[in-house]
C-alpha cells in the first residue's frame, strides 16, 4: 500500500520561483514608490496575542468571529495567526513609545491568514502589501496617500482599475446618521437576506455593502453618509478630493464603500479592478483615528491601506524567470580543481554559474542543456595547460577559444 502523499492545506499555496518572480515585481514597485513618500519598511510579528485583535476588529466581525486562525500555546496563551497587519503595527508603535516621535510612515509585507472559504484570489493564507501613518490628520496627507497607491499601480503598468473614495463620518454624525439608516433598513428588513438582517442592529453601514443584487436594488435610495456630514467631516471630504485633484488621481465617489468597524471614520478607499471578478477589491483603506485610542494609546490619528499580493499578481503578466548565464562543463577529473575555481571566480564577478558536477562529458552537456543557460564554458587538460577555456553561445551556438579573464567580457 502507498503512503498518502501530504499536501498543504486548502488555500495555502507554495510560491514557486514563477510565483515568487512576480511576487518580487511588485515588492520592487511598492518598496521604490513608498520610499519617494518617505515610508519605512517594517517587520512585524506573525503571532500576537488573540486579544489585540479582538479588541480593534471587534468580536462582530467575520474577521474576529469566524476567520481567525486562534489556538493556545504550551504555555496556556490565547494566540492568533495574524489575520490582518493594522492592529499588529498599532501595537508596534505603541509598544516602541512613538506617540511623542512625529509622524510615523511604515509599510509591511507579509502573510496573513484567514480561515475563509477558499477561491480565486480568496486564500486562507495571503500576503499583503500595508501601509500605515501615524500622527496625522488630513485631509492633505489623506490625498497623497491614495496618490502613492495610485503611483504605485503605474509603477507596475497597472492603468485598468478605478478608484473609489467615501467618507464615513466621525462620532460627532456618524450616530444620527446611524439611526436614519437603522430605521430605513427596518422598513425594509423582509426584503433584505438574512445578513442584512443580521448586520442591520450590529453594523448597519455593512447591510449597504451586501453583494446580494436583491438587497442592493432594495437599497437604491438608501440614505449616504456622504450627506450628513458634520461640518468638519465635510470639510475633510472636500479638502481631500481638491487634493486629488491637483494630484490628477482619478477617481469616483461611491456611498457604498464602508469599513464596517467602529473605529474606522473618514476617508475611505478601495482600488478596483474588473479583471478578477467578484474579488475586484486590489487595494483597500481608510482612516482610523479612533484605534489608537482604543488599544490604550492617546488618540492619535491614522490613515493606511493594505493590498493582496496574490491579487495584484494575478494581475501580472508571466515574469520569464531567466536561467543562469552559464554552465561548467569539466572534462576528467584532472580539470576539476581548475573548474571550480573558475565557476568561484566567475561567481566572485556577477555571472550565475552552475557546475555540471562532473561525470561523463555527455551527461554535463544534457545538464547544461536542461539549465536554460545562455552559455556553457568548456574546459579541457589541453585548454587548461595552455591557459585557455572554451565558451559556447547556446543561442547562436558559435564558440570560441579565450582566456578566462577575458570571459566576463565576452558573455556581456
Ligand atoms: P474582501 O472584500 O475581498 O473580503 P476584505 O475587506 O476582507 O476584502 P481587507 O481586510 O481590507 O479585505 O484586506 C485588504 C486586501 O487584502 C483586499 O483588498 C484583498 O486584496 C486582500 N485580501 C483580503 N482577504 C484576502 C484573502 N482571503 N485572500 C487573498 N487576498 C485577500
Ligand atoms: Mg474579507
Amino acid at each position: 500500500m502507498g503512503i498518502k502523499k501530504l499536501q498543504s492545506i486548502r488555500g495555502i499555496h507554495d510560491g514557486l520561483p514563477g510565483d515568487v518572480a512576480k511576487w518580487q515585481k511588485v515588492e520592487a514597485a511598492a518598496k521604490t514608490v513608498f520610499s519617494r513618500y518617505a515610508f519605512s519598511e517594517v517587520r512585524l510579528p506573525l503571532l500576537e496575542p488573540t486579544e489585540l485583535f479582538v479588541r480593534s476588529i471587534g468580536e462582530e466581525t467575520d474577521i474576529v468571529s469566524k476567520e481567525m486562525y486562534r489556538f493556545e500555546d504550551q504555555g496556556g496563551d490565547d494566540l492568533c495567526l495574524r489575520p490582518e497587519g493594522t492592529a499588529g503595527a498599532v501595537r508596534a508603535y505603541l509598544q516602541a513609545g512613538l506617540t511623542r516621535a512625529g509622524a510615523q510612515r511604515w509599510y509591511y509585507t507579509g502573510p496573513m491568514f484567514r480561515r475563509e472559504r477558499p477561491q480565486k484570489g480568496r486564500l486562507r493564507q495571503f500576503q499583503q502589501i500595508g501601509v500605515e501613518m501615524f500622527g496625522v490628520a488630513g485631509p492633505i496627507e489623506d490625498a497623497e496617500l491614495l496618490a502613492m497607491a495610485r503611483d504605485f499601480l503605474l509603477e507596475l503598468g497597472l492603468d485598468q482599475v478605478r478608484m473609489e473614495i467615501n467618507s464615513l463620518g466621525c462620532p460627532t454624525c456618524r450616530p444620527a446618521y446611524r439611526d436614519r439608516l437603522v430605521s430605513y433598513l427596518k422598513e425594509r428588513a423582509n426584503k433584505l437576506c438574512e445578513t442584512c438582517n443580521e448586520r442591520m442592529e450590529k453594523n448597519p453601514m455593512r447591510v449597504l455593502d451586501c453583494k446580494v443584487a436583491s438587497c442592493q436594488s432594495e437599497l437604491t435610495d438608501a440614505p449616504e453618509m456622504i450627506a450628513h456630514l458634520c461640518a468638519d467631516c465635510d470639510v475633510h471630504f472636500t479638502g481631500l478630493k481638491a487634493g486629488l485633484e491637483a494630484l490628477s488621481v482619478d477617481y469616483q465617489i461611491n456611498p457604498r464603500i464602508v469599513r464596517g468597524l467602529d473605529y474606522y471614520n473618514r476617508t475611505a478607499f478601495e482600488i478596483i479592478t474588473d479583471q478578477l471578478g467578484a474579488q475586484g477589491t486590489v487595494i483597500a483603506g481608510g482612516r482610523y483615528d479612533a484605534l489608537v485610542e482604543a488599544l490604550g494609546g492617546p488618540a492619535t490619528p491614522a490613515i493606511g491601506f493594505a493590498m493582496g499580493l496574490e491579487r495584484l499578481a494575478m494581475l501580472l503578466p508571466e515574469v520569464n524567470v531567466s536561467g543562469p548565464d552559464m554552465a561548467i562543463v569539466a572534462l576528467g577529473d584532472a580539470v576539476e580543481g581548475h573548474a571550480l575555481m573558475l565557476a568561484s571566480q566567475l561567481r566572485s564577478k556577477g555571472l550565475s554559474i552552475v557546475h555540471c558536477g562532473g561525470g561523463s562529458a555527455k551527461r554535463q552537456f544534457k545538464m547544461a542543456d536542461r539549465e536554460g543557460v545562455r552559455f556553457v564554458l568548456v574546459v579541457g587538460e589541453d585548454e587548461m595547460n595552455a591557459g585557455l577555456v572554451t565558451l559556447k553561445n547556446m543561442q547562436t551556438g558559435e564558440q570560441q577559444q579565450l582566456a578566462p579573464d577575458v570571459i566576463v567580457a565576452a558573455v556581456l
